[in-house]
């Protein structure tokens, strides 16, 4: 059934997956099996491996057949990686926007979806809303062998991680870096270098990840959100965040193989 796309089911934030043995996969539906409660929406998601695929927001239930399974969005994610990573992001953030831009918020009006695209539209004064990306940047600071980490008060005991934050309104993304890295620990940095992106659906962020060498300072823990920042090698990493699916972690990981070259 080529052009029947394959659904995708999400309800309140987690994702319909069949579990085989101990792992899990996005289950081959392409018609709606009879034990999903009533569809709240619908939006094509594109071509994935050559499939046309669509995700339904559906109301339950809350227990499902053998062997499907609600598994929330975070773990789905980390266990469908890398290759379903994308479709479940955007997937994601589709419904959000969808749920989101009912109404105009300009004017109030409720809003019509636009043909099939994402972009939903204001019957009274034709504002357009599209989905939310919200552009973050995250940079590994390199000081030589030794590349600055920096703990948030909110994570877990001896977790350390990059710095990173939202880019703001009217700022280039290399400003972003400059700005964050001495707001949040009094440094200046230079070479900055595109790494990597990810999509990262929590909710709508859009990473973009850089290196850049140490320029000049000494660490200050300027903004209160930090409560601990040095420079590590790899011989006396702190704790790094265990998910292999972050740039954050691949930044780490390519820091760690171009030492181990030299
Ligand atoms: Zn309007």
């Amino acid at each position: 059934m080529p052009n029947t796309p394959k659904k995708c089911y999400f309800c309140n934030d987690s994702v319909l997956l069949e579990k085989k043995d101990e792992t899990y996969q996005l289950p081959d539906f392409f018609e709606s099996p009879s034990w999903l409660d009533e569809y709240q929406m619908t939006h094509p998601l594109g071509t994935y491996n050559d499939i046309p695929m669509e995700v339904v927001e559906v109301n339950g239930p809350e227990t499902l057949p053998d062997p499907y399974v609600w598994l929330p969005l975070r773990p789905a994610l980390e266990t469908l990686y890398p290759h379903a990573f994308n479709l479940l992001a955007r997937a994601h953030q589709v419904l959000s926007w969808d749920k989101n831009h009912r109404f105009c918020g300009r004017c109030g009006i409720p809003t019509q979806l636009n043909g099939g695209g994402f972009e939903k539209h204001c019957p009274s004064c034709h504002l357009s809303f599209y989905p939310r990306i919200s552009p973050s940047i995250i940079v590994l600071i390199r000081k030589g062998d030794q590349i600055l980490l920096a703990r948030n008060a909110n994570f877990l005991p001896n977790v350390y991680a990059l710095i990173a934050g939202f880019v703001e309104a009217g700022e280039r993304l290399e400003d972003a870096v400059h700005r964050e890295v001495y707001e949040e620990v009094g440094l200046q940095v230079k070479n900055i270098r595109y790494f990597d992106s990810q999509p990262w659906p929590f909710p709508d962020s859009l990473m973009i990840a850089f290196t850049a060498d140490y320029a000049g300072g000494e660490i200050e823990l300027r903004d209160g959100e930090l409560e601990a920042a040095g420079w590590y090698n790899v011989d006396n990493f702190p704790g790094l965040p265990s998910s292999a699916i972050s740039v954050s972690r691949k930044l780490i990981d390519s820091f760690v193989q171009s030492v181990s070259k030299h």
